[in-house]
């Protein structure tokens, strides 16, 4: 549940600073920093946005194979009515039936939260369907192999486990991920060969397990390169590219996680509502890119004076939210004295830029929802514009002047 940088991921993979050697083949044209590439190798760093949005793709890419499946394995037993004598070719029938059903279960549209643990646990069920299937099967015609055909079925069933193995191909999951989702196509290959009646030896069957890892290593790069470009269309669209900060839409929908979280642990959570004094007239005064240079300082400052929990979201043109996560009002006031403090940067004429700031609070405002944290938070804010600009109201309407000179 940790996020790799909390204010806001890295809003440009392609800006990052360039990565060394391999990785940077490997993923030309786009450079990819150490911490690009560490993310790609192990899940535990990813962010909210990313787990849902894998978890989203790896569900809808389950629910695509498995309907295929839950077709294509029961047609499959006309082979078995050609090739087997009765009873094995019910029971393999039997077995198709059985496994066609776990895949429609797996395909079904069910009307759920789609998390990543649910999308885990439905890969591992999908992915053990076909080396199970491949055990029964050995069980099912053990000593039955008659003539070259089904000598031809019952091999083919032994390439189960690699099937299963490309198969991992199509996700976007990181390398530990692929080994790990690996490791009963290869617990279900050794097993196969034991209860075939064989010994396990290299000279035998090491081309069949060398095969396998080359097939796994393959799903790794794939899984990874997918993991990649997926992580950098998120990043690039929750992001906002002049600041750097989340765009409402993600802001919102971190918020939204946010809060439910602070609900349930029924723990603090405030927001800061920032809308900078005056800015129009930077613009009019300065030009458009002057502004823009100064809203690209503030964001600057405020990220370096919030806490790594903490989020950054550009709320509008120069409105920004501050999630402040685990904080009670009496936390926020210290929060925003210390930014205060560093100081929003400079208007181009030198002297410094202030801000209206409104905040609330989920326990003190008693908020039933998010969105009516940031209403409260935005009327405070016009509260301290109203009030003379350059402060910060907080719950009970408490003011907090800061007492700068006022712009003019
Ligand atoms: P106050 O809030 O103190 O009442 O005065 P203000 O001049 O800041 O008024 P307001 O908040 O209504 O004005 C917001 C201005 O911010 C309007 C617009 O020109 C400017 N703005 C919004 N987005 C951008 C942006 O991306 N770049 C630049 N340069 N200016 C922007
Ligand atoms: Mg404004
Ligand atoms: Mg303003």
């Amino acid at each position: 549940m940790t996020d790799t940088n909390a204010h806001a991921p890295n809003p440009e993979p392609n800006g990052a600073p360039g990565g060394k050697g391999f990785a940077r083949h490997l993923f030309a044209p786009v450079k990819i920093s150490a911490s690009q590439a560490l993310d790609l190798l192990v899940p535990f760093r990813h962010s909210q946005h990313i787990r849902r949005h894998a978890a989203q793709v790896i569900i809808s890419r389950i629910q695509l194979v498995s309907a295929l499946f839950a077709v294509l394995v029961p047609l499959f037993a006309i082979i078995d009515w050609m090739v087997f004598p009765w009873p094995q070719w019910l029971m393999m029938t039997g077995l198709r039936v059985a496994s066609a059903l776990v895949f429609l279960l797996l395909a079904w549209p069910w009307d759920s939260g789609k998390s990543r643990v649910q999308a885990d646990a439905m890969l591992m069920i999908m992915l053990l369907v076909p080396p199970v299937f491949y055990l029964l099967s050995i069980e099912v015609n053990r000593g039955m192999l008659h003539g070259d055909f089904g000598r031809l079925v019952t091999s083919l069933y032994a390439l189960m486990p690699n099937i299963v193995l490309a198969g991992l191909a199509i996700f976007p999951l990181t390398a530990l991920e692929v080994a790990a989702f690996s490791i009963p196509a290869f617990a279900f290959a050794v097993f196969g060969i034991q209860l075939s009646g064989q010994e396990l030896a290299l000279n035998q069957h090491g081309p069949m397990l060398w095969l396998m890892v080359l097939v796994m290593g393959v799903a790794m790069f794939s899984g990874m390169s997918q993991l990649h470009y997926m992580t950098a269309l998120v990043n690039r669209a929750m992001v906002d590219p002049l600041t750097g900060a989340y765009t409402r839409r993600s802001g919102g929908e971190t918020l939204d996680l946010l809060f439910r979280l602070a609900a349930l642990q029924n723990l603090p959570l405030s927001i800061a509502f920032f809308d900078l004094d005056k800015f129009k007239s930077i613009n009019d005064s300065f030009g458009h890119e002057a502004g823009d240079a100064a809203l690209k300082t503030l964001a600057e400052r405020l990220r370096q004076g919030l806490r790594g929990g903490d989020v950054l979201v550009r709320w509008g043109g120069e409105e920004f939210v501050a999630i402040l996560n685990n904080t009670d009002a009496a936390g926020a006031e210290i929060v925003i004295k210390r930014l205060r403090q560093m100081g929003f940067g400079d208007r181009p004429d030198g002297k410094p830029m202030t801000a209206s700031i409104g905040v609330a609070e989920r326990r003190q405002d008693k908020t039933p929802d998010w969105p009516h944290l940031i209403e409260l938070a935005d009327q405070r804010m016009y509260g301290a514009k109203k009030g003379g600009r350059d402060r910060a109201v907080f719950p009970g309407n408490r003011v907090l002047p800061f007492g700068s000179a006022p712009i003019l």
